[in-house]
């Protein structure tokens, strides 16, 4: 068996322990498989162990990387987490099942005009500021609240809003990084009541270092790298 393999393994256990310690049902988190910086082989490889849902954040790699493993006859679903430039946003919506990096109106109003031309409806995650670190993700409450009124009215008829994404902070101290992951659930909580016609329940929180703080926060879904491809360069 491949170190991938093997890796996906033994992160798919612990998610599954993780669940049951929070009380959670089972499999009611999903891996994103975070590919980045790996070649289109190791992919195919975590697709032959069973993964078939990946996350890139930069669009042109994943654009030449995804055309090569569909090319190949696979069929694995991608979510787009990295900060995304509005040149970005026709090869993302082209190529991704849902942008988790969402996190300015002009953004969604470009997804929603890319999406419109090709007639595909495009899930979305708001990305949201809860650790110091980050720079990433809506800047105000106001226009993040702005941004889910207008899908609530239907302003964007190609775009599935379904819940929120964030990154704690690099810390080895536990309580800021649970603390960021609260932060998230509690807004998560406070828009689904405020917009019940959306359904905004996924949370996406959590990486190689703290999916299991993560999963015991909530979250519906984690998105893992290194754990699983190994270290990558750049
Ligand atoms: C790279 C990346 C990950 C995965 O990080 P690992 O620490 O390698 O698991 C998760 N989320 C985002 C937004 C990333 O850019």
């Amino acid at each position: 068996m491949s170190n991938i393999s093997e890796n996906l393994k033994s992160i798919q256990n612990k998610i599954r322990l993780a669940e049951k310690r929070a009380f959670r049902a089972e499999n009611s988190v999903a891996l994103v498989a975070v590919s980045k910086f790996h070649p289109a082989e190791s992919v195919i490889e975590a697709i032959k162990a069973g993964q078939f849902l990946f996350g890139e954040n930069r669009v042109q790699e994943a654009a030449a990387k995804f055309d090569e493993i569909r090319a190949a006859g696979y069929q694995p679903n991608l979510h787009i987490i990295g900060s995304l430039q509005r040149n970005k946003v026709k090869e993302a919506v082209r190529i991704a099942t849902c942008i988790e990096s969402v996190d300015r109106i002009e953004l969604i109003e470009e997804i929603e005009k890319q999406a419109a031309k090709i007639n595909k409806t495009i899930e979305i995650l708001f990305e949201i500021h809860t650790g110091e670190d980050s720079k990433a993700g809506f800047t105000s409450e106001e226009e993040l609240e702005n941004a889910i009124k207008l899908c609530s009215q239907g302003a964007f008829p190609h775009i599935c809003p379904r819940g929120f994404m964030t990154m704690a902070p690099f810390t080895s101290d536990t309580s800021l990084i649970r603390k960021s992951f609260v932060t998230l659930r509690n807004l998560r909580d406070k828009f689904q009541q405020d917009y019940p016609s959306l359904k905004l329940s996924e949370l996406s929180m959590g990486m190689s270092g703290d999916y299991e703080i993560a999963i015991e926060e909530g979250a519906t879904i984690v998105r893992i790298g290194t754990a699983i491809f190994g270290e990558r360069q750049g």
